[in-house]
């Protein structure tokens, strides 16, 4: 992340949160403790943080725990949609690694970090859109009744 990417998300949160005292200074400094993390995930972050601040402007680590649980919501979308298809019984998504991140090298049993890795990131920064969910079931397709279900287990421990 750059400064100036930087710069055009604190100035958001800043007038969103009437943070009018922010100067340069300011600036340099919450970007010293954000610059590492993706852009993408600090104004996700950002956003979060406008709708839901308790304390006014957030402190640098408040902002830097919401990228964190940004960062974990988003990898979670993405990896939830490529289980749930693998559930479906739909083809992987990657036919490198068949949706495990790890490609075999050659005839070898040696195994690296597969291309595809780039693309579930691009997904969970937003650049690209979440991988597409199964379709819903056909209708009249059999569907599990969770009470029947609960009622069996309860009924086999002697629970009413
Ligand atoms: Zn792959």
């Amino acid at each position: 992340m750059t400064l100036a990417e930087f710069t055009d998300v604190f100035a958001i949160l800043a007038t969103q949160l009437r943070y009018v005292d922010a100067d340069e200074v300011a600036i340099r400094a919450y970007y010293e403790a954000l610059k590492d993390c993706p852009v993408e995930f600090v104004r996700m972050a950002a956003q979060d943080l406008s709708r839901d601040s308790q304390y006014g402007f957030p402190r640098s680590d408040v902002w830097a725990d919401a990228v964190k649980a940004v960062t974990k919501r988003r990898v979670n979308a993405v990896y939830e949609r490529v289980y749930a298809r693998r559930m479906a019984g739909l083809p992987p998504l990657c036919e490198w690694c068949r949706d495990t991140g790890f490609e075999q090298v050659g005839d070898t049993n040696r195994y690296r970090p597969c291309a595809c890795r780039q693309q579930r990131q691009q997904e969970a920064l937003g650049n690209w859109p979440l991988p597409e969910l199964p379709a819903a079931p056909a209708e009249g397709a059999k569907r599990v009744d969770i009470d029947k279900v609960v009622k069996r287990l309860a009924g086999k421990k002697g629970i009413e």
